[in-house]
């Protein structure tokens, strides 16, 4: 009977993508001579992956149920496009497999534009849909119906969260239309999609409808997620970073709600991380970072928020703090965690930190970088007051904040103004009983407040990156004033103090190379005295350092050994030509006796001349002597004197003038 139908009629097998069967007027739109030759073409060959996929849906829609579509299609008998409409349905062939029925309701002559448009809707990956304006699908394009699921019956529906739906249905209501990207519930899924919702006319009914378009960009969104969360830590502890800290910050002082909270911002510090580092190596610093970030997090409450700022500088911030108690009980569960020794492989280290707290109040009336600079400050005093501690600015701190500034703007003026002097304190040799050298120490006599001692002032010149400036006017000054005693006739050698930021500066060496490559200038005669720290670092650097400065002719000397660290090690790595053990061991004795006989013997063995300093009595000295120790720096002969009046004093040791009870 189809047979002699006059519209085109044909079963489209989908499995084998040939054509099972067509009645003549199908035969004439395929342009076949007969079904035989229709039925042998191989429609696979040339058919996009888009219309395939639609196959198979369609097959997929007549298996479920009793489906039934009627789209425009373009075929290309022999090459030629012909747009007709079709109507779909099922079809079960013979051998029990589904097929589809393909019956052409209406050809379409219309603009190739309007032909294109259309195909573009039908292959298109962007999802088109128009619903009535209660929400019901009135049309779907192929892409649309593909990532409809089966049990929704409105677009509401189709959101994960009703809100985004209630949203945008406010913006259309208003505006007549909508943007938005939203959670949707697909048949793959869940996803992310940038949706566009217009009020349109169905051209149908003439009755209001909504073009909804959606576009997936979960990948999108994913990454840029990924992104957001990388920009907001730290890559080697996973905490947050300082620019998360910084919109926290902008946060807090914008939100007006919270005026009249407090906050408390922490600002941890690992103490001698530096050296830590520098002596077992960047993988254990990193494993000791790491192992800190966990330990502070399980401590802080969730709202917390602890950041890396960079090196091994933290910051926590404490959010609506109820009351000090707590924070006290805080911060000593976090001091106490910290203590306790870090796994690193194949060491164990204990480590320590110090914190400086400040407590602020939210909104506009808190002032952060008061705030930061006061945490600063806090931190610092606990460093100061011998680290692994605590502090709380308070009044007392806010009064030292003062002084310091006045101090850094005193400083600044004094350098300026050349306002320091040096003196000279003498230096014994026990067993010749005479002044061989002498310690170059630096006095500053300030016009209102007096002596101020450079204990005082030297930690603030290195903060402040002053310290070069000050220590190369030291050196230069020192220089000549040798250079004065010798054409006296004044035989003495000199030593001076080098900080540790200075000797750490690439520029350092070339000063002594400067001062070697002048005529007659007596290197041997100049001894440096620096700490420890200034060891520490890049070994390769630092011994390079240390042999270029021999090899001038200069002398290095070790001062204030036993405070610090006071590794063995570096006493016999480098080619260390004096020890000067630090006053605080000597005013000790006997109780360290036993640790100053044993950096004797060590400093012996790599035949280093060995100083003690801070000498104050006899005892002390008739100790050292009997110990073997070479010279001997103290008040018990001089204090630093001018350098007019040093080689006086001199004379006056010498002679057994100045010897004190
Ligand atoms: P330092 O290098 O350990 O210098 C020795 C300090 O001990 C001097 O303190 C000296 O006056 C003091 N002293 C000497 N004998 C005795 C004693 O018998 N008993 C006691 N209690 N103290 C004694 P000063 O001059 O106050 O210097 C303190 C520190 O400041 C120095 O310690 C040094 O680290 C630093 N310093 C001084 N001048 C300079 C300088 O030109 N450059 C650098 N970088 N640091 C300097
Ligand atoms: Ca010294
Ligand atoms: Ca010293």
């Amino acid at each position: 009977m189809a047979r002699r139908l006059k519209t085109p009629v044909w079963v489209y097998d989908t499995d084998n993508n040939c054509i099972a069967y067509a009645n003549e007027a199908a035969c004439a739109i395929w342009k076949a001579e007969n079904e035989e030759e229709l039925s042998a073409r191989n429609l696979a060959e040339g058919m996009s992956l888009s219309v395939a996929k639609r196959l198979r849906q369609f097959q997929a829609d007549f298996s479920d149920s009793d489906a039934e579509f009627s789209e425009f299609w373009t075929l290309y008998p022999n090459g030629e496009p012909v747009t007709v409409k079709i109507q779909y349905t099922g079809y079960v062939l013979p051998d029990g497999r589904m097929a589809m029925m393909c019956e052409v309701t209406g050809e379409r002559e219309e603009e190739p534009e309007t032909l294109r448009s259309t195909e573009a809707l039908l292959h298109t990956d962007v999802m088109i849909t128009l619903y009535s304006i209660e929400g019901a699908p009135l049309y779907m394009n192929p892409a649309a119906r593909n990532a409809l699921p089966t049990n929704v019956s409105g677009f509401s529906d189709l959101f994960c969260q009703l809100g985004d739906f209630l949203h945008m249905q406010a913006d259309w209501e208003v505006r007549g239309a909508s943007q938005r990207v939203a959670k949707m519930s697909t048949s793959f899924g869940t996803k992310w999609f940038d949706l566009s919702v217009k009020r349109c006319l169905d051209a149908a009914t003439g009755e209001s409808a909504l073009l909804v378009t959606a576009v997936d960009v979960s990948e999108l969104k994913t990454a840029r997620d990924k992104a957001s969360y990388l920009a907001s830590r730290d890559q080697l502890t996973g905490c947050y970073n300082r620019s998360f800290m910084q919109l926290q910050q902008e946060k807090i002082s914008a939100n007006t709600e919270s005026e009249g909270a407090s906050h408390a911002l922490l600002f941890l510090d690992v103490d001698r991380f530096k050296q830590v580092n520098d002596s077992f190596g960047h993988e254990v610093g990193d494993t000791i970072l790491r192992t800190f970030t966990l330990r502070v997090q399980a401590q802080i409450g969730h709202t917390d928020i602890l950041a890396r700022m960079g090196g091994d500088e933290f910051v926590v911030l404490i959010k609506d703090l109820k009351d000090r108690t707590a924070l006290h009980e805080l911060l000593e569960a976090i001091r106490e965690e910290l203590l306790k020794p870090v796994d690193c492989g194949s060491v164990q280290l204990n480590v320590t930190a110090s914190i400086g707290v400040s407590i602020f109040e939210g909104g506009a009336r808190g002032n952060w970088s008061e705030t930061m600079k006061q945490a600063d400050v806090a931190l610092y005093h606990s460093k100061r007051s011998g680290r692994n501690r605590y502090t709380v600015f308070g009044k007392a701190l806010g009064a030292e904040v003062l002084e310091r500034s006045w101090l850094e703007v005193e400083i600044k003026k004094a350098i300026e103004k050349k306002a320091f002097a040096l003196h000279f304190q003498p230096r014994l040799d026990i067993r010749q009983g005479r002044v061989l050298s002498a310690e170059t120490l630096l006095r500053w006599d300030h016009p209102e407040r007096g002596f101020i001692p450079p204990d005082q002032f030297i930690p603030v010149c290195e903060e402040m990156g002053v310290i070069d400036e000050l220590g190369a006017f030291v050196l230069k000054r020192a220089c000549r004033q040798l250079g004065i005693w010798h054409r006296q006739g004044f035989d003495i050698d000199l030593s001076v103090n080098v900080s540790p930021k200075q000797f750490q500066d690439p520029d350092f060496v070339s000063l002594f190379e400067d001062m070697a490559a002048e005529i007659d200038f007596p290197t041997s005669r100049l001894e440096l005295e620096i700490t420890e720290t200034s060891l520490f670092g890049d070994d390769a650097e630092v011994s390079e350092k240390v042999h270029r400065i021999n090899e001038l002719g200069f002398r290095l000397a070790l001062d204030d050994f036993g405070t610090g660290y006071s590794n063995l090690v570096h006493i016999s790595r480098f080619p260390l030509k004096c020890i000067k053990m630090d006053k605080s061991f000597v005013q000790k004795l006997p109780m360290t006796g036993p640790l100053l006989k044993l950096i004797l013997a060590l400093a012996n063995q790599i035949g280093a001349t060995t100083v003690a300093e801070g000498v104050e009595t006899y005892e002390q000295l008739n100790w050292l002597e009997s110990q073997g120790c070479d010279q001997v720096q103290g008040f018990l002969f001089s204090e630093a004197v001018s350098g007019d009046a040093l080689a006086n004093r001199c004379f006056e040791i010498e002679r057994g003038l100045r010897k004190v009870a």
